[in-house]
């Protein structure tokens, strides 16, 4: 992980956001080749899944043909939203506070291990990447007991890194930031959303909130949408953008970020139907990842078990990913597939309806009126062929694309070996994402500055550029340029060489296979979309 956080800085994939200042915990900003790599997968998504859809046709496992359409809702809304969403009452993670730092932790992830010594037993806690977990805990450790690194042998570590939810008691804890133990509060709730004033005057009734997910504006806008466009159930309405959370500790690079972007669907399906279109998008999301390069051990699907779930589900499955910065046998979420019934399109029209009650009913506040009233708004759908009359249910495939980026990244690091100039092997380090995700696709040379080659190559570059991102580069050793490319992550490398001036072709170098094939200068544009496409 190290190494591959230091590439990200180094070729400007990502750098941490405001960083001359010192940085700002949770945010990030994607450098030249980072923006198009995230740019490259949005696009992805939403070619794969809105606008190169096929109406007309039952893709492979769904129940029938479905229509998709897109929309871009704002970030700020209507406060009511929020609060028929759920959002208000209940998206909060528990916190505990050190009392020594003054500093504020999410209970479920600060991680740590008894350590003995002599009759003594503290659980020492640190935020440390896993890989350095042991290390980190060893060193707080010695210190507490005022022990110097020679008697590291003193003292027993635990196996087991357990995170602090999991604990009884926090008395015998040493918080990640504390000298003394027993410092750390009892967990409380902290709601993760960012709040914000509407207008000059700043009233109560004008706070309002950062988007926690774009979810929301898809059903608020449901009837627009339905009033709009023609689309018929089944249908799904896709919007990537913004969201913004509180996070009590973001970590792991982009993994936890404060602000982060998401790529939604609400795909709405008569009740009777649900259950299929559910196997339907959870499979097919899956199958997506892997399209794109992220497949074998490191991709798994993890279906909720019903305990899980809220009732009015039949289900909710995640796709996660090994990160490589955590425990060996952990993933993180990637995308969430759920089942949401039809709990937010009453909510919106009703209000806020109470998950816990069976059939669902609005939730009532201490005077026995709706507690968050609904826009009064009929969301339901009729259909014009069978007349029937119902509220659609929702299956909400729910993606992240800086989480995304970040796994095709980590897939896509790979460490060796190819030959130099002299056919002598070295180690190389390059990135290989899948074609349609490399930020460059290709990179254009002149083998040297001279002999008439750098006109052919630019010439070239000129007609690749009206159709792909490509770059071209002069400077240096043939090697060398291979190598940078290599690290962007570029796909293929066509270089203009001495024959290229008498039979008018050029070489492409494959960036994984390290083959290099002759095509003809006028076949390259066709050549570079089909190995795209491929
Ligand atoms: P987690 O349990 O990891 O906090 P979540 O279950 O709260 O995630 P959802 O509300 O289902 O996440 O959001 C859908 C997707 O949005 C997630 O699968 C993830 O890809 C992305 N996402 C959520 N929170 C963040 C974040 N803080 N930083 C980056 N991406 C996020």
């Amino acid at each position: 992980m190290d190494a591959l956080v230091s590439l990200c800085k180094r070729r400007g994939f990502l750098f941490q956001s405001s960083e001359i200042y010192g940085g700002v915990q949770g945010f990030w900003d994607y450098g030249p080749l980072g923006v198009e790599l995230k740019r490259n997968l949005k696009d992805a998504w939403w070619q794969d899944m809105i606008s190169g859809h096929n109406e007309l046709t039952a893709p492979a496992g769904a129940p029938s043909p479905f229509e998709m359409v897109g929309l871009d809702c704002t970030i700020l809304m209507h406060p009511q939203v929020w609060k028929c969403s759920g959002h208000y009452d209940l998206f909060h993670d528990y916190m505990v506070d050190c009392r020594e730092s003054k500093k504020r932790y999410r209970h479920d992830q600060v991680r740590g291990r008894y350590v003995e010594y002599q009759d003594q037993k503290v659980f020492v806690t640190t935020l440390a990447e896993i890989e350095h977990e042991v290390d980190e805990i060893r060193r707080r450790a010695l210190k507490f007991f005022k022990l110097r690194a020679k008697n590291a042998d003193d003292i027993t570590i635990g196996d087991e890194s357990i995170t602090l939810d999991k604990l009884d008691s926090h008395d015998d804890v040493l918080g990640p930031d504390a000298k003394s133990v027993g410092t750390l509060t009892e967990p409380r709730e902290f709601n993760l959303m960012f709040k914000t004033t509407l207008g000059a005057l700043g009233g109560a009734d004008d706070t309002t909130f950062l988007r926690p997910e774009t979810a929301q504006g898809i059903f608020v806008n449901f009837k627009n949408v339905l009033d709009s466009s023609r689309v018929r159930v089944p249908f799904g309405i896709g919007q990537v953008g913004k969201s913004f959370r509180n996070e009590i500790t973001p970590r792991n690079f982009t993994f936890r970020s404060r602000e982060f972007e998401q790529m939604e669907i609400e795909f709405f399906c008569h009740p009777d139907q649900s259950q299929e279109w559910y196997r339907y998008w959870r499979d097919r999301r899956m199958a997506w990842y892997t399209e794109m390069g992220l497949s074998g051990e490191s991709l798994i699907m993890r279906e909720h078990e019903q305990s899980e779930l809220a009732h009015y589900s039949v289900g909710t499955a995640d796709i996660e990913y090994a990160f490589p910065f955590l425990p060996e046998g952990e993933y993180g979420e990637l995308e969430g597939i759920a089942h949401r019934g039809d709990f937010d399109l009453r909510s919106h029209m009703e209000g806020k309806l109470d998950p816990a009650t069976n059939p669902m009913t609005v939730q009532l506040g201490e005077d026995g009126k709706p507690k968050y009233r609904g826009s009064g708004k009929d969301l339901t759908y009729r259909d014009d062929i069978t007349n029937e009359k119902y509220v659609p249910h929702v299956i909400e495939p729910s993606a992240g694309a800086d989480r995304g980026a970040l796994a095709f990244l980590c897939e896509a690091y790979t460490e060796d070996e190819a030959p130099d100039e002299k056919g002598k092997l070295q180690t190389r380090t390059v990135m290989k994402l899948h074609p349609r995700l490399a930020p460059i696709k290709a990179a254009v040379f002149p083998l040297v500055k001279k002999d008439g080659m750098p006109e052919i190559a630019q010439e070239i570059y000129a007609g690749l550029k009206q159709h792909f991102n490509v770059f071209y580069d002069a400077k240096g050793a043939v090697g060398r340029r291979y190598r940078r490319q290599d690290e962007a992550g570029t796909p293929y490398c066509i270089t203009v060489d001495g024959d290229s001036l008498t039979d008018k072709t050029v070489t492409i170098r494959d960036r994984d296979s390290l083959e290099q094939t002759r095509i003809k200068i006028d076949d390259v544009v066709d050549e570079i979309r089909s190995r795209i496409l491929q």
